[in-house]
């Protein structure tokens, strides 16, 4: 039998099995095994039992005569394979490089608590095995042959997302996040290139268009960039888009690893900055960063904030009552809830009309806007405050996000696997 095979750039893509050749040096058996192995990979899987490290091997696919940095290879992968099971190493497929793409060996990836949200099927029943991590930093390997921003050994950045249809009216916006047609996310998105879905950040290699991966100016601390990509840019992206301005008085509710961000960032912009926490335990690193803390359960000092406030951003991932927050607020300002994907509760229409206030929701940012705010981090020397484990910590890492012990973001080092 013989394979249909398409050129790409400098690479023959064989069409049955995704993998590169240059020429079709595999037999019907090993087509076979691939498509099984794709199948297990992608949404047909069911069987969380299966996860073991190498149930997604594809090792037969490194046989090729392309560059091994080119070819489809399998990439060590942290996995969880249920809602509340441990992560495990296991063996995830990367596709060949194709003309368009960077091949990043993944050096950080950030913990966001998106993750543990996403893995335990708070924003509905997610695919399992599944490799979390949209905040990402490595180090190119691979570069297609018409990738133009991107060169071997360059560090590169992975956020939330990593394919868009690049056509609709939303991507031409630079608002690839809305694409009309469907964004696919990092991990656990249906990838639309190799089949399957997608897996993410927690792994040691990554293949990703270049129009979805930022350049990371090497004066960066690379060990601290990582939760720019979707801490920085979330927070980033409404103080843009609502125009926070210097001296203007912005209230950032909740301050874990976006909360932490969007002061920091406020901060650079010459904002005054009060930090709304629960955490009496975080008061002094907030000070630190140049903010006022407040105790958002004390009534008292909410009382004496009413009305001073230009904007709010509120990174609380539950549902919370919102009105006694927005009541900080000045006449026409806007409450950005990028937070809570639930109901919104507990709003006072009176109380918003008589203060023409808006409740408004924002999602991280475009791939222009993720440069942007990457190059702003770098000029203004804004970074993250990172707590680097090894892979072998996730668990332990997840649990204390979850308790609240973190200050404010665990970056994962790859190279202590
Ligand atoms: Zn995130
Ligand atoms: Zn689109």
């Amino acid at each position: 039998m013989s394979y249909v095979h398409t050129l790409q750039g400098d690479i023959l893509m064989c069409n049955k099995c995704r993998s590169s050749h240059s020429q079709a040096p595999h037999s019907d058996a090993d087509v076979d095994t691939k498509r099984r192995h794709l199948l297990l990979g992608g949404s047909a899987i069911s069987a969380a039992a299966a996860l073991t490290p190498s149930f997604i091997s594809f090792s037969s696919m490194a046989q090729t005569n392309a560059a091994p940095n080119m070819a489809a290879r399998d990439s060590q992968a942290w996995a969880a394979s249920g809602p509340n099971s441990a992560f495990k190493s296991i063996m995830i497929p990367r596709r060949a490089v194709g003309p368009k793409d960077v091949s990043l060996e993944i050096l950080y990836a950030g913990i966001c608590h998106s993750d543990i949200h996403t893995v335990h099927g708070d924003w509905g029943a997610p695919q399992y095995p599944c490799v979390p991590g949209h905040e990402i930093v490595g180090r190119v390997v691979a570069v297609g042959s018409q990738v133009t921003r991107f060169k071997v050994g360059d560090i590169g950045g992975v956020g939330c997302m990593v394919n868009s249809c690049g056509e609709c009216a939303n991507c031409l916006a630079d608002r690839e996040q809305n694409c009309l047609n469907g964004t696919t996310f990092t991990y656990g998105s249906e990838d639309k290139i190799s089949g399957g879905y997608t897996f993410g950040g927690y792994s040691k290699q990554v293949v990703v268009r270049e129009h979805f991966v930022v350049n990371v100016p090497t004066s960066m601390d690379i060990s601290r960039v990582a939760p720019i990509m979707c801490a920085g840019i979330t927070t980033f992206s409404p103080m843009q888009h609502w125009s926070l301005e210097k001296n203007q008085h912005i209230g950032v509710v909740g301050i874990g690893g976006l909360g932490h961000m969007a002061v920091k960032l406020a901060i650079a912009r010459g904002a005054k900055v009060t930090a709304l926490t629960t955490s009496r335990n975080k008061f002094e690193a907030i000070r630190a960063m140049g903010a006022e803390p407040v105790l958002w359960t004390d009534n008292n000092a909410l009382r004496g904030l009413t009305a001073s406030m230009d904007m709010m951003i509120s990174t609380i991932p539950y549902p919370f009552s919102m009105q006694p927050l927005l009541n900080l607020m000045k006449l026409d300002a806007t409450f950005v809830n990028v937070g809570q994907l639930g109901t919104i509760d507990g709003l006072n229409g009176m109380m918003m009309g008589f203060n023409r206030h808006s409740i408004a929701g924002s999602m991280i940012g475009g791939m222009k806007e993720t440069q942007e705010v990457v190059n702003y981090c770098a000029q203004h020397n804004v970074l993250p405050d990172v707590e680097i484990i090894k892979p072998s910590e996730i668990d332990e890492a997840w649990r204390r996000v979850q308790d609240k012990d973190i200050q404010f973001r665990f970056v994962i080092d790859m190279q202590q696997a």
